[in-house]
């Protein structure tokens, strides 16, 4: 297998790679193991219903990041669709992440929004003379304690199999906490979802006459057999190194799908269940994504998400990063640097949670410097 860079693997990050190796005039090679393109961001047609499902979970693009935004609507139209989530706490409903509408229905009464930060301040006054050090603890010093149990304490525990207070407070600093209506679920400036799905998006990505695609090919088939300059590997860390200082730690989530003959199962794209006696965390209904599209069959397709920690054989989707995970990944690193031929990038291949901007974001960057790291190596 003779090109001048291999990618190894097909999601955003290698297709960002390839496509400005590729207008830069090199020759790249993408292999995937999997048998279709676009990494966890894949999007396909569920014959049944004719609905368009994300296979790997729910994928929403966002990013605060304009070149980001420019660079893919070079290769999509974008809908204006924005995420709203929705989340049920002892049979109510309620709207997430927590805004006056979820304080003001929560307490049962009208809050203005100083009221609102009043109220919260004292029900968080037992952590107030602490600097939070965990999740538990960060997440009561911006909401209080009922609101905390209400709707994160349930749903963290069944996402993360995890306590709360040996959980870092990073991961609760994704959702905002909105003293106005706001229901948006992303701060972002830049929103919404590819009019013809991720698939077709990437597949434009990497149309280009110095791309070659081959998928259902493992790396570690075929690696003694590769000629590239450069190697660019977004496949699992560990793994490449055979797992030689252990397993970096993964959650996975287990998908039930269920085709349902209604026209409306839920009424909108996301329901969170907060209860901890529920054992998935939330149910997807795929046709509320595309409001545009006309779904003509009285069916809807859903997925509900059970959250547990991944085995070798499992899909990794979520990098837990313990303080041991970070110490090991930080071995398979230095090992990285010893090989300038490989590349390591996405999130498998840097043990990071990548959204799909900072995926391609990093990408952009990490290009331009290969670009001019070949420019060298040719002299040029
Ligand atoms: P991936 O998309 O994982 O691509 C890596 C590819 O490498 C895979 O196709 C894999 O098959 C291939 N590969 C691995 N090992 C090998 C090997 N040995 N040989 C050949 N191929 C190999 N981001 C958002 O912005 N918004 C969202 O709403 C969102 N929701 C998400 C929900 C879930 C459940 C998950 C898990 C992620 C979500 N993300 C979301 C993150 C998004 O999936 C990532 O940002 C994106 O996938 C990163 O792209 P990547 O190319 O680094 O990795
Ligand atoms: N979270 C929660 N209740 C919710 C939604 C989120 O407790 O209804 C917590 C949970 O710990 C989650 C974190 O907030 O891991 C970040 O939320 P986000 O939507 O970013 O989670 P993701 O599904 O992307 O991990």
């Amino acid at each position: 297998m003779d090109c001048d860079i291999l990618i190894v693997g097909a999601g955003f990050y290698g297709a960002t790679m390839a496509e400005q190796l590729a207008n830069a005039g090199h020759s790249c090679l993408i292999i995937d193991k999997r048998n279709h393109i676009a990494g966890n961001a894949f999007t396909e047609v569920d014959e049944a219903t004719g609905i368009e499902i994300h296979r790997y979970g729910a994928h929403i693009f966002h990013t605060p990041n304009k070149k980001v935004w420019d660079y893919v609507n070079r290769f999509a139209t974008f809908t204006s669709y924005q995420h709203r989530v929705f989340t049920v706490h002892n049979n109510n409903v309620y709207s997430m992440p927590i805004n006056l509408g979820t304080v003001a229905s929560f307490f049962g009464r009208n809050l203005t929004p100083n009221q609102a930060r009043d109220l919260i301040k004292s029900q968080a006054a037992e952590v107030q003379s602490v600097q939070p050090s965990n999740l538990e603890e960060k997440a009561i010093s911006l909401i209080g304690r009922p609101l905390y149990e209400a709707f994160i304490r349930g749903y963290t525990a069944k996402q993360w199999q995890t306590d709360p207070r040996a959980l870092p407070q990073n991961i609760i600093e994704r959702l905002p906490v909105r003293y106005n209506f706001d229901n948006r679920y992303f701060n972002d400036a830049f929103e919404g979802l590819p009019e013809n799905g991720y698939t077709a998006l990437i597949a434009n990505m990497i149309n280009h006459s110095n791309i070659r695609v081959q998928l259902g090919i493992d790396y570690f088939d075929i690696k003694n057999e590769i000629k590239a300059k450069k190697i660019i590997y977004t496949g699992p860390i560990d793994r490449f190194f055979d797992y030689q200082f252990g397993e970096l730690g993964w959650r996975t989530i287990d998908f039930e799908w269920e085709r349902v003959d209604a026209p409306d199962f839920q009424g909108t794209s996301v329901m969170n269940y907060a209860d901890e006696d529920v054992p998935f965390t939330r149910i997807i209904e795929f046709k509320h994504f595309h409001p545009q599209r006309e779904y003509r069959q009285e069916k809807t397709i859903i997925t509900r998400e059970y959250s547990r920690f991944a085995t070798r054989e499992d899909e990794p989707y979520y990098p837990v990063r313990t303080d041991n995970d970070k110490l090991r990944y930080g071995q398979y690193r230095e090992m990285a640097a010893q090989l300038p031929h490989y590349h390591f990038g996405g999130r498998l291949g840097t043990y990071h949670y990548l959204d799909m901007h900072q995926a391609i974001g990093s990408a952009l960057n990490d290009s331009e410097k290969l670009i001019r790291e070949l420019g060298t190596l040719n002299g040029g």
